[in-house]
Order: structure tokens, then C-alpha cells, then sequence
């Protein structure tokens, strides 16, 4: 997919790039190519493939839900190179964004990110998730978190919904198998206080696969006692 041809599919979701944020989308993948030669960011790095199934796919959630477009804080964890975070900063320069993740040198390419493409209202947090919603000033704070290719639902759920306010939303971006995952979380979703509202499922252009997001809502406020500590979400899924 060429930049021109991202544009023009946006268009047809009634999302309009300008120049401008075109532009940025430019600079991101320069910066991404650049860096890729010296640290392990992505396996993607032909132009096409950037911008299918890193650009494009990050956008996805945007389809579904225009609320993503508004003014809203959104918390990005397991962001890596920045995926779906920064690109949805891009599309809505209103988000007010928070990019987690607990590998340092992965934050300081995102620094560079942020400072090229001179991203307002963006935040960068050196955690591990578990800690991270633990702190008080993350704790139920957000309107949105997101997470693409972090840990399976369950995992997942444990992450990141204590980090969404009552009433806010996680979403999961998801492949072809996420009903498995799903049939898997229904004790994770008691215990957090989530409530799986709708599972989109598209096919991303090109033939370049099935994706499933979830819209996860927050029902009722998280226990104290989740997040487990670090590394625990995982060994033992709820
Ligand atoms: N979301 C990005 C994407 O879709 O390209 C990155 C995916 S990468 C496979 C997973 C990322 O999650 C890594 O950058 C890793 O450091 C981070 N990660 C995994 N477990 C984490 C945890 N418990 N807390 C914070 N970050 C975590």
C-alpha cells in the first residue's frame, strides 16, 4: 500500500489525512527505517508493508469507534515502535497520549519520534504494565487503552483494564484467532470488571489478512490487588 493509496482508503472511512499529517507519516517511517538498521524495532520494513500492516492497521480502531477521534486519553501499552499509539496521534492530534513500555532503548527511539514530528500532549513511561496501573496517577485514569501484539486476552485483560476509567474502553487488536482468546477470558473479565461490548472482524486490504478488534468496556472499578506483580499475569492468567 502506497502512502497515496492509504489516503485514499482513509477517505472512503471518513478520515481525511492532510498533507501535513501525511507528512508525518513520512517522517515516522524514515525514522523507523533509520533505526531499524541499528536496533530491532520491526520485521516490516518495506515501504508497502509500513504502511499496510503497521500504518493502516494501527488506524483500524478509528472505523468502529468515532469517539477515538475526539479529545480523549488514550494509553498505548506494549507500544514497541509506537504501534497503534503513534499512529493514531498522528490521525488525532487531540488525543492526549500515553506510549508504555518496558524496554528503555524502545522508549528512546520514541523520544525521537515525538520530538521530529513534534507531537503535543504525548508521554512516554518506562514500566512494565503491571507496575505501571498500579501507580495512582494511571490508575482508572483513561478513556482508552490499546494494545496490539502484547500477551494473549487473558494476559492481556490483566494489563491493561485497570488502567481504563469506569466507562472507558480497552481495545484489543487482534488477528484471525481471537475467539479462542475470547472464550478464554470470561473469569479475567469478572475479575477486572470488563465486559466484552462488540468484536469487529475485517480483512485488511491486499490480502493481507483477518484482524479482529475488541471493544472491551469497564464496568465496574478494578480490585486493588490487579495487576498482580510482574511477570505473574502471565505464568498464571486469571
Ligand atoms: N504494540 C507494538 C506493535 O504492535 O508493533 C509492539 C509489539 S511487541 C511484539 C510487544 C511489546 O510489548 C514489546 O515492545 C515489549 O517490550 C512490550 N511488553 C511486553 N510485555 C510488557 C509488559 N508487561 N509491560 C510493558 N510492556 C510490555
Amino acid at each position: 500500500m502506497s502512502p497515496q493509496e492509504l489516503q485514499a482508503s482513509l477517505i472512503t472511512k471518513n478520515i481525511n489525512l492532510s498533507a501535513e499529517q501525511m507528512q508525518q507519516l513520512q517522517q515516522y517511517f524514515q525514522l523507523l527505517e533509520q533505526t531499524n538498521k541499528v536496533m530491532n524495532l520491526t520485521k516490516i520494513t518495506e515501504t508497502g508493508a509500513v504502511y499496510l500492516k503497521h500504518f493502516y492497521d494501527s488506524l483500524t480502531p478509528l472505523f468502529y469507534d468515532r469517539q477515538l477521534l475526539q479529545s480523549q486519553t488514550l494509553a498505548d501499552i506494549g507500544t514497541g515502535a509506537g504501534f497503534p499509539g503513534i499512529v493514531l496521534k498522528i490521525a488525532n492530534p487531540k488525543l492526549h497520549l500515553t506510549l508504555v513500555d518496558s524496554l528503555n532503548k524502545r522508549l528512546n527511539f520514541l523520544q525521537k519520534v515525538i520530538d521530529q514530528l513534534q507531537l503535543t500532549q504525548t508521554k512516554l513511561v518506562h514500566a512494565r504494565a503491571e507496575k505501571f496501573s498500579q501507580q495512582p496517577q494511571y490508575r482508572q485514569q483513561f478513556d482508552y487503552v490499546t494494545a496490539r501484539a502484547v500477551a494473549n486476552l487473558p494476559v492481556l485483560l490483566e494489563l491493561c483494564l485497570p488502567a481504563v476509567k469506569v466507562g472507558g474502553y480497552f481495545i484489543a487488536l487482534k488477528g484471525a484467532h481471537a475467539q479462542t482468546e475470547i472464550d478464554s477470558a470470561k473469569s479475567a473479565l469478572n475479575k477486572l470488571g470488563g465486559q466484552i461490548e462488540r468484536v469487529e472482524k475485517l480483512e485488511l486490504p491486499e490480502d493481507a489478512g483477518e484482524r479482529q478488534l475488541i471493544w472491551v468496556k469497564k464496568i465496574q472499578s478494578t480490585p486493588k490487588k490487579f495487576p498482580r506483580k510482574p511477570g505473574i499475569p502471565t505464568r498464571s492468567p486469571l
